[in-house]
């Protein structure tokens, strides 16, 4: 009889000890102050906390033993429903690996909740056999990021005038219109209205980027020629090409037509050819080409400057990124230019790319929606 007893005894004390874990584990997940849900290798959710009820709308028993798309919507900003290949559980499935990301998610009352999500399998002997999803209502956030971008264009908007009235009264002197002025004064001068132009340029980017933000950018478009917006980009960057003594290669055909708006299209190419310019070094390369491929044209600007490291490559379009090679070389930057270009392109239809080797040099390419013209 003794072995029988503790064997009892033992099995007893294992299901008190699994009861306590499951029920730390409860807790535990209960505890996190975000929204979490753990599914089955089925994708039934199994698990789900009281935080990601609130922000579905659900009761537990909506959610528990349920098929995860059945009961949790997502929508992508265009209020598209996100396919089932798309969601990020799916893909964690697949891969194996934790995926983190932004979408909205339908409350059962119809509103749409935004969301940053993160998704890890739960692997056994490198298989996933569940995932454990966490995810965060970022409605403040997208508040306050709404509200800076308020702020900044109604800031920017009103530096516009006294700018407007500095350079104004700088040409008034420059031109000697009340009085001529020393080779000193003149030089001085033209420093200020140098700086004036940035200012100006900074507060264009600034106002384009809160446009953008909010989706109030409005396009005017109407045939232009490539050609033309090229030329004008390197006259206005030819004191620059002068000082560093760079050679400039063109190879255009003027037959380079698109339908868009041109003050846009001038933006992206005046940001690319800038950057070329300015981050290779003296007696470098710039190299500018146009070519039709399908139904598009492709403006390739290419240099043999400090080029990008592989370790900025994902970062380039970021707001503010600068890659930490020319930050101590290039002082004048903001970050901000090809962050702005990439919102263009997209407001185009177009696209936006590059290929760079560190300290080789980079190839920007620029793409552009251009119907072929039917032959009579
Ligand atoms: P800015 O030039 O004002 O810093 P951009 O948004 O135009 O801002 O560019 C972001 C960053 O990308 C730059 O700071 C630089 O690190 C990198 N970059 C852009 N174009 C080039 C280029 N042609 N060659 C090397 N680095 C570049």
């Amino acid at each position: 009889m003794k072995p029988n007893t503790n064997k009892t005894s033992n099995l007893r004390r294992r299901i008190i000890q699994l009861a306590q874990q499951q029920a730390e584990n409860e807790a535990l997940f209960d505890s996190i102050g975000q929204g979490a849900l753990a599914t089955d290798q089925d994708g039934k959710i199994s698990r789900i906390n009281q935080v990601a009820l609130e922000i579905l709308g659900l009761k537990r028993s909506q959610a528990i033993g349920k098929w995860f798309p059945e009961v949790i919507i997502a929508e992508d900003e265009n209020g598209q429903e996100i396919e089932l290949l798309d969601r990020p559980i799916t893909t964690a499935f697949l891969t194996g690996e934790p995926v983190t990301t932004s979408m909205y998610y339908r409350h059962k009352k119809g509103s749409v909740v935004p969301v940053s999500v993160t998704v890890s399998p739960i692997l056994m002997n490198g298989h996933p056999i569940g995932a454990v999803e966490v995810f965060r209502d970022t409605s403040h956030e997208q508040e306050i990021d709404r509200m800076k971008s308020e702020f900044i264009y109604l800031a920017s908007h009103q530096l516009r005038t006294p700018l407007t009235a500095i350079k104004t009264y700088t040409h008034i002197l420059q031109n000697g219109y009340s009085g001529q002025l020393t080779a000193d004064q003149t030089g001085f001068m033209d420093n200020i209205i140098e700086s004036v132009d940035r200012m100006n340029e900074i507060i264009n980017t600034l106002l384009n980027i809160s446009r953008i933000e909010s989706g109030k950018l409005v396009l005017d478009s109407k045939p232009l020629l490539l050609a033309n917006i090229i030329d004008r980009c390197l006259l206005e960057l030819k004191p620059q090409i002068k000082a560093k003594n760079l050679q400039i290669r063109t190879n255009i055909q003027h037959q380079n037509t698109v339908n868009t708006d041109p003050n846009f299209v001038h933006e992206v190419c005046a940001n690319l050819l800038s950057n070329a310019v300015k981050y290779t070094p003296d007696g470098g390369k710039v190299s500018v080409s146009i070519r039709r491929s399908g139904n598009e044209q492709i403006i390739r600007i290419q240099d043999t400057g400090y080029g990008i490291p592989i370790s900025s490559k994902n970062h380039i379009f970021n707001k503010f990124y600068r890659s930490p090679n020319v930050k101590q070389i290039v002082s004048e930057g903001t970050g901000l230019g090809l962050y702005l270009s990439s919102g263009i392109v997209k407001a185009l239809g177009g696209q936006l790319w590059f290929d760079s080797e560190e300290g080789k040099g980079s190839t920007f390419y620029f793409a552009l929606p251009s119907p072929t013209q039917a032959k009579s």
